[in-house]
């Protein structure tokens, strides 16, 4: 039960000679999913050694450039590194005619399977499900449609008691299924029954990571990313410029620091910073004002929750 998240970009708009735009990496139960995909994700995805093979899954918040401009290239990588595994995209509806018109007029057809998740809901909707992990939208508040993704494991099986199990041995391995499912233990002829927390110990924690950019402050989100471990919160401005967040729909780093505190959260990530700031230190500065386990994205830094 862990989370592993490597920022790879991290700042607004445009590419520039230290800063990315958006891209992260997550690492979650063993799953692997890269979370948007803006210009240079590949050179990061190489500079800080993330196996190309890894990412079966992508998901793309909205369709300004800064968020999904490196797709169309890192699709074209897979191609030529012969990939064979299936490709997940889920992203706003209109993502599969923009992709699919790159490698139809340039004739780059993938050998490999391509599949297109549209997404247009705007209330948070499951959108990815396996044994062991599942992914929600959080509909973001942006100058077009625009999502956010919440990252949970599920709740785990409870672990066995063996030392009170030891002590009754009518119970068999084979009923340790339905123990470890939360079952009560009843013995085969019906007539004796033990509780199933008498047997068993809690499950592992399960562990959670939101991801909200791009975004005006919008408090409802708080209720879908209530008590999660990590928080990625965009904080495009500080409070000198707040007066612009009302026409981009951005937020500052006050604003992200009020969401963490309403929903509660462990730690808070600030990233998408305007390139009109040099010192990213009052990012922090401002956030913790409101919230206090504030962090700022890096490209290459790793945040890590056990
Ligand atoms: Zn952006
Ligand atoms: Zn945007």
């Amino acid at each position: 039960m862990s989370i592993k998240l490597t920022i790879l970009g991290c700042h607004s708009a445009t590419p520039r000679k230290d800063a990315f735009p958006t891209a992260q990496f997550l690492e979650i139960n063993d799953r692997h999913f890269l979370i948007d995909c803006g210009e240079g994700t590949q050179t990061l995805l190489r500079r800080h050694k993330v196996q190309f093979a890894k990412i079966r899954h992508i998901f793309i918040s909205h369709l300004h450039g800064d968020h999904f401009y490196g797709l169309i290239g890192l699709i074209s990588t897979f191609g030529i590194h012969n990939r064979e595994n299936d490709l997940h995209i889920y992203g706003p509806k209109g993502i599969k005619e923009i992709i699919v018109l790159q490698l139809k007029l340039s004739k780059s057809w993938t050998k490999f399977s391509l599949f297109f998740h549209e997404l247009k809901n705007n209330e948070s909707v499951l959108i990815y499900e396996d044994k062991k992990v599942e992914v929600h939208t959080i509909p973001l508040d942006h100058r077009i449609y625009t999502n956010g993704f919440l990252f949970k494991e599920k709740i785990g099986q409870r672990k066995l008691n063996m030392d009170i199990i030891k002590l009754n041995p009518e119970i068999e391995i084979c009923d340790y299924h339905n123990l470890k499912n939360g079952k009560d233990f009843i013995s085969s002829d019906g007539k004796s029954m033990i509780k199933n927390s008498k047997l068993t110990l809690p499950a592992k924690k399960t562990c959670s990571y939101a991801f909200c950019s791009d975004t005006a402050y919008k408090p409802s989100i708080t209720s879908i990313i209530q008590n999660v471990d990590l928080l990625y919160h965009e904080a495009t401005f500080l409070e000198d410029k707040k007066s612009l967040t009302e026409k981009t729909k951005h937020s500052t780093a006050i604003e992200a620091g009020k969401i963490a505190k309403q929903a509660d959260v462990s730690q808070l990530i600030l990233g998408h910073f305007s390139c009109r700031y040099e010192n990213l230190e009052l990012f922090k500065e401002e956030a913790r004002t409101v919230f206090n386990n504030v962090h700022l994205a890096k490209s290459g830094k790793v945040f890590e929750v056990k």
